[in-house]
């Protein structure tokens, strides 16, 4: 296996300061010095700091949930990538969340994809159809559409981190996200093969589109995982509600590593 496996916990809108602290106290000792997968967490931008210090030290990385593509300005109540790149390692960037309810366009996602890379940060870069859309049959379309446009013009430096290991995709069915209905295994790992690591390559070329990690988000949980991570192109998951599950969250990483 050429690609490291990632697990990635999305904490959404949920911990206080007090609670992050409280939860990720509880998950360091059972996620840390695990070798063989990445793990990052993304606590809510007020937990950032709180968070920062406590997983000084460890094998854990941050990421945070979502930035602005500008570097300074008159910006109310966003958060640039350089005030981001103080503190975390990744980005989640275009989850179907902010897509929907914040009016996120392709065009918006590969701004901010862009301005990842120009503060060295490392986009989880999210996709995924609707479920209306995968009922239509429209799902190839709409994922290979999503790729193209938010990754559009992106330069990998060919030295440095020219190895693809600064750009990570979630492919997450948004019917899948927070439903308790996943993908199975090997749907998922159809539309990778079939859709996604072929638009990465027409994009990036071959090489390199064997090198980006691509991992599943929806409804990940403790007992469904191993499934998950079985299929040759799933790298790992973006997980939501059981990340926030101290057992569950260390279940899914355990199963992660290769
Ligand atoms: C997510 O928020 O990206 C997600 C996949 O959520 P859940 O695991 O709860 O479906």
């Amino acid at each position: 296996m050429i690609r490291k496996p990632l697990i990635a916990g999305n904490w959404k809108m949920h911990m206080t300061v007090a609670d992050a602290r409280h939860l990720v106290s509880e998950m360091v000792p059972g996620l840390q010095s695990k070798s063989g997968v990445d793990k990052v967490v993304c606590p809510p931008h007020t937990a950032l700091l709180a968070v920062s210090s406590l997983l000084e030290g460890t094998d854990i990385a941050l990421g945070a949930q979502n930035m602005y593509w500008e570097t300074a300005g008159a910006f109310t109540g966003e958060i640039s990538p350089n005030m981001v790149a103080e503190f975390c390692e990744y980005v989640i960037l275009g989850h179907s969340e902010r897509r929907t309810f914040f009016g996120e366009t392709d065009k918006d996602v590969n701004r901010k994809v862009q301005a990842a890379f120009a503060y060295g940060l490392t986009p989880i870069f999210c996709i995924g159809e609707t479920l209306e859309e995968y009922e239509a049959d429209r799902t190839y379309e709409v994922v290979f559409r999503q790729v193209k446009m938010g990754l559009e013009a992106i330069q990998f430096d060919n030295s440095g981190d020219g190895d693809g290991s600064n750009l990570v995709v979630a492919y997450e069915p948004i019917w899948a996200i927070g439903t308790g209905r996943a993908a199975t295994p090997t749907d998922a790992n159809q539309v990778i093969a079939e859709v996604i690591r072929p638009a990465l390559g027409e994009l990036f070329g071959e090489g390199m589109a064997q090198r980006i990690r691509v991992l599943y988000g929806g409804s990940v949980n403790g007992e469904n995982a191993q499934g998950f991570f079985s299929q040759s192109e799933i790298d790992g998951a973006l997980v939501g509600g059981a990340s926030l599950k101290v057992a569950d969250f260390i279940q899914i990483t355990l199963a992660a590593v290769r």
